[in-house]
């Protein structure tokens, strides 16, 4: 999937905010920064606090998660809440929030731009315009260089820049500005599947999805509708609708083991 725009992917997100913490997985991502020196715990929890971060609580959880929990209960397995994203008041569990919310209800990064414009009138945002490289002469930052939407070449001078184009973009721009140094090391991917099945009128595309989440160290189950199980479904002879479908979202923990290399190719063991 690719996603362009203001706010980046976060539009798409579906709210989860796990810190993927090592008390969780050992070998997780945070502890994966930790190897190459970057503790960022602290500053997650900063950005919790802006972001409003919350437990899902149980009055928000819809009948598919709730049997989902009763089910695994029986099991003996343990479904926790979902840390998440959303002001509670403005949503109607309507399942939506991979298409983007309609009703402001999830937190996504365009409020961060919306909340600079609100800070300072003279913000201009620039949108369609695709960065190439960062211009920079001995060592000092000097504005970057990219394609306008007529595809003119246009610089924009500044003596600071943040780069945050996504895993991808960024190594392939600051390789194209000649800044190669272990750049575009440690790639690691958010691996999943979804696994589901056929009960009658149970509408998981209807609720909050992966409002709980079950913890099995480098994976965790979490409650995920998924309109790819509907043709695979049909294929063993049911013939469900969107509202038929129960699913559980395997998420597994990737190894920051891939690279970008100089020419754009990607190696992932
Ligand atoms: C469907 C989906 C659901 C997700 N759900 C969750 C979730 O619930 N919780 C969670 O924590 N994470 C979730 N994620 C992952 C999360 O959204 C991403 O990890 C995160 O947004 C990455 O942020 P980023 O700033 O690195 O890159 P991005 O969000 O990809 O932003 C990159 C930005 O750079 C722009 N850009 C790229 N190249 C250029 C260029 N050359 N010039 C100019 N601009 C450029 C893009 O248009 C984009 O705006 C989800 C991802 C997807 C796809
Ligand atoms: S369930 Fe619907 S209203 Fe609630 S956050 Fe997601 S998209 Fe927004």
């Amino acid at each position: 999937m690719n996603i362009e725009g203001v706010g980046g992917t976060t539009p798409v997100s579906l709210a989860n905010a796990c810190y993927a913490c090592a008390s969780c997985y050992k070998n997780s991502a945070t502890a994966q920064f930790k190897v190459h020196d970057m503790e960022l715990f602290e500053e997650l929890l900063d950005t919790s606090n802006d972001l409003k971060v919350g437990s899902l609580p149980a009055d928000k959880m819809g009948k598919a998660t709730r049997k989902i929990v009763e089910e695994c209960e029986k099991l003996r397995y343990f479904m926790e809440p979902m840390p998440k994203f959303i002001y509670l008041e403005k949503c109607d569990s309507c399942g939506l929030c991979i298409m983007g919310c309609k009703k402001s209800a999830k937190w996504d990064a365009s409020h961060y731009i919306k909340q600079i414009i609100k800070n300072n009138n003279n913000t201009k945002v620039i949108t369609n315009f695709n960065v190439l490289k960062v211009l920079h002469n001995n060592g000092i930052v000097k504005g970057v260089e990219g394609l306008n939407s007529n595809g003119e070449t246009v610089s924009y001078n500044s003596h600071k820049v943040i780069l945050a184009a996504g895993a991808l973009n960024t190594p392939k721009i600051l390789i194209n500005s000649g800044i190669v140094e272990h750049v575009g090391e440690g790639l690691f991917t958010d691996l999943f599947i979804t696994v589901g099945g056929y009960l009658k009128d149970i509408k998981l595309n209807r609720e909050i999805p992966m409002g709980v989440k079950s913890e099995f160290g480098p994976y965790f189950l979490s409650p995920h509708y998924s309109n790819q199980l509907i043709p695979i479904i049909k294929e063993k002879g049911y013939n469900p609708a969107p509202e038929d479908i129960i699913g559980l979202m395997v998420k597994i923990a990737d190894k920051a083991n891939g690279k970008i290399g100089n020419d754009g190719k990607i190696e992932k063991k």
